[in-house]
């Protein structure tokens, strides 16, 4: 039977996350920070307590089952680890990047108490990319409803939305003014956070429900005049 692991038997650093160089990075707009490889996942998964009261599960804003992700990542099992993160996540790799954990999930997990917290964020985003690298993604079968349903902006909160009515089986039309879909995650974060050429294929939970979704250019004429083509909008 596995030793009950206590503040004292765990690693007691956190487990750092490489970065490029900065002589390296003064000449490119990559992403700055550069993952956990498995190893670092393995060593920080240990950190965690797995305590009974999982006070991470509801400080994370979707309440995904953290101890059972970070637990299949210490069993090797990273396709566990994505099935459990998307069952309340579309968005591991992004959230794995630009939440602020520590006022969420980071922010009240018992580690912190005494050590520095386990690195919810950085493991989360290691099996995001993960997922990409060996084209996971968990899309159920659709039943197409007669439902049509017009979301404005394809930020995060329209695309979140966009997918989970795709899914619903509903008729989708995001309606967005510029280019390229994305909205804050496209334009609002500058590259050497998450590289845009790699934003462009990250997280395909809503890429793929993205085939039930039509995109518009939002302007003419204008979206408030189509609100009555749709049963419901965002
Ligand atoms: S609060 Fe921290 S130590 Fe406890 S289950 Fe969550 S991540 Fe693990």
């Amino acid at each position: 039977m596995a030793k009950k692991k206590t503040i004292r038997t765990i690693p007691q650093e956190r487990t750092p996350m490489r970065e490029q160089d900065p002589v390296e990075r003064a000449k490119n707009f990559e992403e700055v920070a550069c993952g956990y490889h498995p190893d670092d996942a393995m060593r920080e998964s240990e950190r965690c307590l797995m305590c009974p009261d999982q006070p991470c599960i509801s400080g994370c804003p979707v309440g995904i089952d953290i101890p059972g992700f970070i637990k299949k990542i210490g069993e090797k099992d990273l396709r566990g680890a994505y099935d459990i993160l998307t069952e309340t996540s579309l968005l591991p790799a992004i959230c794995g990047r630009v939440c602020p954990q520590e006022n969420q999930c980071e922010g009240v997990c018992t580690v912190g108490e005494t050590l520095e917290p386990v690195a919810i964020g950085r493991l989360e985003r290691f099996v995001g990319d993960m997922a990409i690298a060996q084209g996971w993604a968990n899309i159920p079968y659709i039943e197409p409803n007669r439902f049509k349903v017009g979301i404005v902006g394809s930020g995060p909160a329209g695309m979140a939305c966009a997918a989970d009515m795709a899914k619903a089986g509903c008729d989708v039309t995001v309606y967005e003014a510029f280019h390229l879909p994305g909205g804050v995650l496209r334009y609002g974060i500058p590259d050497f956070r998450p590289a845009q050429h790699r934003d462009r294929r990250r997280d395909r939970e809503p890429r793929k429900a993205w085939r039930q979704v039509r995109m518009q250019h939002a302007g003419r004429p204008p979206v408030h005049d189509r609100a009555d083509d749709y049963r419901a909008g965002l």
